[in-house]
């Protein structure tokens, strides 16, 4: 399946990203209550993932909401959209594009007076009262409407008689540190809001939001590291299922007879009697450059430090106290995986799990496994 040539191999295990959308949604509704339900956050190619294999394997879980960031991610997703399910896009509609939303019935998230005018005129356009998402900002100061603004709609409704809203939203900034002020603070001011909408859904909590309590949840969680594997639960065991795992072949085998420096910038020496393995992996296939002397791999469960700087297409393990038998030009070291999750590759690098799922690369083949089976793509995976 991977062909043989393949320096690397991605393998995204879909049935663990389904088997996570359910357990946040069980999060969200422990007794199924009707009108609580759980999307799935889509943006960024599924977080680096393949949103393309993610939303049909959601749609067959039975998620019935999906968020992007930008129109045009939704529209390459329109052909795997079932007529029931709902598309929204975070950003709203960008200048010129509400037609083409309107076209095709995608949703927009409307985060300004001037966002809820631009839709207004669209609906009014084709005569129809269409669907939007109002979201309010309520302490992280990025998108959405402000507190004045919020005010000012709350007592003047009537921009909103051309559409349809039929989300209200708003947007932590904290999540992840659960004892953080500003979590209280925008729960209180988003209750506030979603009272002056008491028939609007309300939806509050991305990932982490989700494991605050559950005053947080309100009808709609928006959760997307969480379903890609990432830890919601910053400082405590993951809970969720590892969906990302990462493999580079080693390419070659050096044997240290007299002590050498290794690598770019020679940060590494290697002492007599070392071992090393070079694999066909680097910074260019989205492997973050800082994990260089600082990140581990593991070649047959065993731990093998990464040492020196990480190549463009390169990087080099010290494998010496592997079993010699695993340490052979065609194996493969585990880069990303069980026990070496994607948030460890994070910490070792000061980076987040956001970051290293977003630039996972397109160079090397993917293997998607769903229902039990595989299913794969040759480099350049995510392309529509
Ligand atoms: C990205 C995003 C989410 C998902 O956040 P995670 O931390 O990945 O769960 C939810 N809502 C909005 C508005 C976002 O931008």
């Amino acid at each position: 399946m991977i062909p043989e040539r393949a320096t690397a191999a991605l393998t995204i295990d879909l049935d663990a990203l389904v088997g996570n959308w359910r357990k946040l949604r069980a999060r969200m509704a422990p007794e199924r209550a009707s009108g609580i339900d759980c999307a799935a956050v889509l943006k960024a190619d599924a977080y680096g993932t393949g949103a393309r294999q993610a939303l049909p394997a959601l749609v067959e879980a039975g998620c019935r909401t999906f968020f992007v960031a930008q129109v045009d991610e939704a529209l390459t997703l329109l052909d795997l959209l079932p007529e029931s399910v709902r598309i929204f896009v975070l950003s709203g509609p960008p200048p010129g594009g509400a037609a083409e939303m309107v076209a095709h019935g995608v949703i927009p998230v409307l985060n300004s007076p001037d966002q809820i005018a631009t839709w207004g005129e669209a609906c009014s356009k084709v005569g129809r009262r269409l669907p939007c998402a109002l979201h309010v900002d309520t302490g992280m100061t990025r998108l959405g409407l402000s507190w004045r603004e919020t005010q000012t709609l709350i007592h003047d409704r009537s921009p909103l008689a051309a559409m349809e809203p039929v989300l209200l939203m708003s947007h932590l900034a904290c999540a992840d540190e659960p004892n953080h002020p500003l979590n209280a603070q925008q729960l209180a001011t988003f209750q506030q809001v979603s009272r002056a909408f008491p028939q609007l859904p309300a939806s509050l909590a991305n990932s982490s939001g989700l494991f605050l309590d559950p005053a947080f949840r309100f009808e709609l969680g928006r959760p997307g590291i969480a379903l890609y594997g990432g830890n919601p639960t910053a400082g405590a065991p993951n809970p969720m299922g590892q969906v990302v795992r990462l493999q580079g072949k080693i390419l070659q085998i050096r044997q240290i007879d007299t002590p050498c420096p290794v690598g770019y910038g020679a940060t590494h020496h290697a002492g007599a009697g070392r071992r090393l393995a070079t694999v066909g992996v680097g910074y260019a296939d989205g492997y973050p450059r800082a994990a260089g002397n600082r990140s581990m791999g593991r070649l047959g469960g065993w731990p093998v430090p990464l040492v020196g700087r990480v190549s463009m297409d390169l990087i080099t393990f010290d494998v010496t106290d592997a079993p010699e038998r695993l340490a052979h030009p065609g194996g493969w070291i585990e880069l990303i995986g069980p026990g070496h999750g994607v948030d460890d590759l994070a910490d070792e690098c000061d980076a987040v799990g956001y970051e290293i799922l977003t630039r996972l690369g397109s160079r090397y083949p993917r293997t998607y496994l769903f229902n039990g089976g595989t299913q794969s793509s040759a480099g350049q995976g995510n392309a529509p």
